[in-house]
């Protein structure tokens, strides 16, 4: 049995360039993984299936689970022969841009490696996974990063100091694909750049400047909910407020562990789904 961890992300930027001929939006973006944790054992099985399990009514435990499709490609790429069983404890909000599937894949690359004693390198995980998610590459490792490319790309960052953040939920799903399809990409000027300046500064009040999300303005007009969270999370005090992802969640970042317990207070009158972490980095 062997037990990993699958953090969720939040963006600290997200800017889209433009639309490529292969239907992909080129992005840049500033992304780093934050103390909410989805937890995945894994077993060896000896009837050559992937068997997932989770007690989350909405995580699909057949194909269409990102953590099945990696299972899948570790056995056919390394030629596994036995098969795994995949347990999934499910903390991190579904569809709710936090990359939580995303993450689970990249656990089962991590997970796999360690069971199976492959000894393969995170970066040729990494390689393999963007098979199967722009995101993955990014999970495989964790921590902070500059991705560009269709976000498959990674450039490492420092952590981004010490943080609280407060993640808010709203109760809708929003899907990536409709908010990239309502997208007119490159209206506003890019700042991943210097929010990796920023980060590897360690400059709190400059990533607070920079923050920006490129997505933000299309959530929030096919979802007015989205847009009163995020001036709500203002109000209350956040330092800055913002959508991850493609959305639906909110997070605000403060420094001080009162001003997060402040701020998870204000937010749990007006939202069910209400955390209080800190980044990771
Ligand atoms: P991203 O931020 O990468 O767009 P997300 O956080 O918005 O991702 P996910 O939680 O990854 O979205 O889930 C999106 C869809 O993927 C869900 O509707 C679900 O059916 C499917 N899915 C596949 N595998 C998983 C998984 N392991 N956990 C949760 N959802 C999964």
């Amino acid at each position: 049995m062997h037990f990993e961890t699958a953090p969720a992300k939040i963006n600290l930027t997200l800017d889209t360039l433009y639309k490529r001929d292969d239907g992909y939006h080129e992005v840049s973006m500033v992304m780093t993984t934050v103390d909410l944790n989805d937890q995945l054992s894994f077993e060896k099985r000896d009837d050559h299936k992937i068997v997932i399990i989770s007690e989350h009514q909405f995580v699909p435990t057949d194909q269409r689970n990102l953590a099945y499709q990696a299972a899948e490609l570790m056995r056919k790429t390394y030629r596994i022969q036995e098969g795994v069983t995949i347990t999934i404890e499910k903390n991190i909000p579904i569809a709710a841009g936090l990359a939580g599937g995303s993450s689970d894949a990249a656990a089962t690359f991590r997970g796999m490696n360690v069971l199976f004693e492959l000894e393969r390198s995170l970066d040729e995980l990494a390689e393999l996974s963007k098979q199967l998610g722009s995101d993955i590459p990014f999970c495989v490792y964790g921590g902070t990063a500059l991705a560009t490319g269709r976000g498959e790309k990674i450039r490492h960052l420092p952590k981004p100091l010490n943080a609280w953040v407060i993640l808010a939920k709203p109760s809708i799903s929003v899907s990536t694909r409709t908010i990239y399809t309502a997208l007119n990409p490159g209206q506003q000027a890019p700042a991943s750049n210097d929010m990796a300046e920023a980060v590897t500064a360690g400059d709190y009040q400059k990533i607070i400047d920079t923050m920006k999300n490129d997505l933000e303005v299309v959530t929030c007009e096919k979802y007015p909910e989205v847009k009163k969270l995020i001036d709500n999370m203002a109000a209350s005090g956040a330092d800055k407020a913002m959508m991850s992802g493609s959305g639906p969640t909110v997070f605000g970042l403060v420094q001080k562990e009162r001003q997060a317990i402040h701020l998870y207070n204000a937010l749990r009158g007006c939202c069910n789904e209400v955390y209080r972490v800190r980044l990771l980095g």
